[in-house]
């Protein structure tokens, strides 16, 4: 049975792994984080909420807001049109920022490496990146229930100024036909998007709504359509945990995004959202004390969809 006590004992047991780890040094402003944080929060769909540890520091979403703007551009572009001419839906078995399939394939793999997600980031409707990052916040701030979530403009910044891999993926899309319109304008929408900053309690949040098929349980409202919350949820299971996410599934079984500033949303359908937050990262990118978390969770409570 989910208790605070049994997040304590997964907290202590994440605990032990997070020396290894290290924070993601490709952004110099998130060298600086201290990589001893660690959080995990779960909300049940009956209203419980159980926390443990460092759930309410705030760190930059990363990858997570890939779900969000994936979400954006499906209500903008519909399923078929984006699954069709845009991203694929496959996981890819190369870390999050590999350029090497662009050459041999039309378009990238999934929404959620960083050529998927810069792909998707162009086709949300705005008229300018200010615009576009206006829609992306309202809506993060709903799913996450809170209306303070904003922007790091430090780590916007650093993003901005060292992202030359992510521009690289940019161009190299734009010259390939896949991303539309004006190439800077597109990253600076991404490297914000990445950018907004959160807690492992927002996190749960956003990652409960999930798990109710789209629905706040609080209030009713249908925040995203079943069918897409349903598309997200797979692609969580297949492609959220990066070139990890095979590992991922046989050890824990959850679908989960992870985000390289430490994040992880796992949505358990018809249970619970859970928000993690751990910054020192495994070699693929992902929380390594968070995976450890989950992992003691998902064996205790015997909740691993396999
Ligand atoms: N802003 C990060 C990047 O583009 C996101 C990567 C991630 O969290 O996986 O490299």
């Amino acid at each position: 049975m989910l208790t605070e006590e049994l997040l304590h004992e997964a907290l202590e047991y994440g605990k032990v792994f997070v020396q290894n780890g290290q924070t993601a040094q490709y952004i110099p402003e998130l060298r600086h984080v201290n990589k001893y944080y660690l959080g995990i929060c779960a909300m049940t769909l009956d209203g419980q909420i159980y926390e443990a540890g460092d759930t309410h520091i705030p760190f930059t979403i990363q990858s997570i807001s890939k779900m969000v703007s994936l979400l954006l551009a499906i209500q903008d572009c519909g399923m078929e049109f984006l699954f069709h001419d845009k991203v694929g839906s496959e996981p890819t078995g190369d870390p999050f920022n590999s350029i090497v399939k662009l050459e041999t394939k039309s378009r990238p793999f999934n929404p959620f490496i960083n050529a998927g997600a810069i792909t998707v980031a162009s086709c949300i409707q705005g008229k300018d990146a200010d615009e576009k990052f206006e829609r992306f916040l309202t809506f993060t701030r709903r799913l996450c229930d809170n209306q303070d979530i904003s922007l790091n403009q430090e780590v916007y910044e650093s993003e901005k100024l060292t992202g030359d891999r992510n521009r690289a993926l940019a161009y190299y899309l734009k010259a390939s036909g896949i991303l539309e319109g004006n190439v800077e304008e597109c990253l600076d929408f991404y490297f914000k998007m990445c950018s907004v900053s959160a807690t492992a309690y927002d996190i749960a949040h956003m990652s409960l709504i999930l798990a109710n098929h789209g629905i706040d349980p609080k209030s009713g409202e249908e925040l995203i359509p079943q069918k897409y919350a349903k598309a997200v949820r797979a692609l969580m299971l297949t492609c959220g945990m990066y070139d990890g996410s095979g590992e991922f599934a046989m050890t824990v079984g959850f679908p989960a995004k992870s985000g390289v500033g430490g994040g992880i949303a796992v949505p358990l359908v018809g249970r619970m959202g859970i928000g993690v937050f751990g910054p020192a990262l495994d070699e693929k990118g992902n929380s390594a004390g968070g995976i450890k978390m989950l992992e003691y969770l998902s064996k205790k409570l015997n909740y691993s969809l396999f």
